[in-house]
């Protein structure tokens, strides 16, 4: 079995050649390590191997595993997150990608001002409107997006999907584009950047780049299957 330096090595050469193909700038996508599920040993072998960007998806899991771990390590909050969570999310999490509601980014917004927080925020998008899938319907992201960026403490970097699950990468690509598309016109609407698109997991992230995925969510593809 290949170790998780190699696998690492691995994802990054697919990840600068989707890069390449699609004629962006390699500094242009981050990879983010999905070690959910992962306990710290392993999770320091992939640090040794010089990743330090992780994505945890259960608050009460990071807040068991962060501390200790190296404290240069950056983490983004890449799941579901309920309410009752902000608080004790706020001071570890760089990037929160799962935010599918006004009613969570509001309570974010609220709870960050009695924290002394500003936290970065991306809007979890359901492009696909399964029924299964968190996120805002591209409708309602549409109506609501003004409210959200005027928010005073939370900052909108992006929007976040999750491509219904398939067997083939290509099954992604019309969502991933659907999303870049979606971010494109609400640009032009609103003048704010909106510069951050999280899209591809270990499945799919060399279609998510070349649709301009700005961020990768790779778990299995680095740990092993969990
Ligand atoms: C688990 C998870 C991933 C990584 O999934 P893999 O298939 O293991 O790469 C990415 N994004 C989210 C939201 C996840 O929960």
């Amino acid at each position: 079995m290949p170790s998780i330096a190699e696998n690492l090595e691995s994802v990054r050469v697919n990840i600068s050649d989707a890069v390449l193909r699609a004629g962006r700038e390699s500094s242009a996508v981050q990879l983010i390590a999905v070690s959910k599920t992962y306990p710290s040993d392993v999770i320091c072998e992939a640090v040794e191997a010089g990743q330090e960007l992780f994505g945890e998806n259960r608050v009460q899991e990071a807040l068991v595993k962060i501390p200790t771990l190296p404290g240069r390590l950056r983490w983004h909050l890449i799941g579901h997150l309920q309410s009752n969570k902000v608080r004790k999310a706020l001071p570890l999490f760089q990037l929160i990608h799962g935010v599918d509601s006004t009613d969570l980014a509001r309570d974010i917004d609220r709870i960050a001002a009695e924290e002394g927080h500003h936290p970065h925020i991306l809007l979890e998008v359901n492009v696909s409107g399964e029924g299964s899938k968190h996120g805002f319907s591209p409708e309602t992201l549409e109506r609501d997006l003004e409210m959200l960026l005027s928010l005073p403490r939370v900052q909108v970097e992006g929007f976040m999907t999750m491509a219904p699950l398939a067997p083939e990468a290509e099954s992604s690509r019309s969502y991933f584009a659907m999303l870049r598309e979606l971010r494109d016109r609400m640009r032009e609407k609103t003048g704010v950047p909106l510069d951050t698109l999280s899209m591809g997991m270990s499945g799919d992230y060399q279609v998510a780049v070349e649709e301009g995925a700005t961020l990768v969510r790779v778990g299995s593809a680095i740990f092993g299957s969990r």
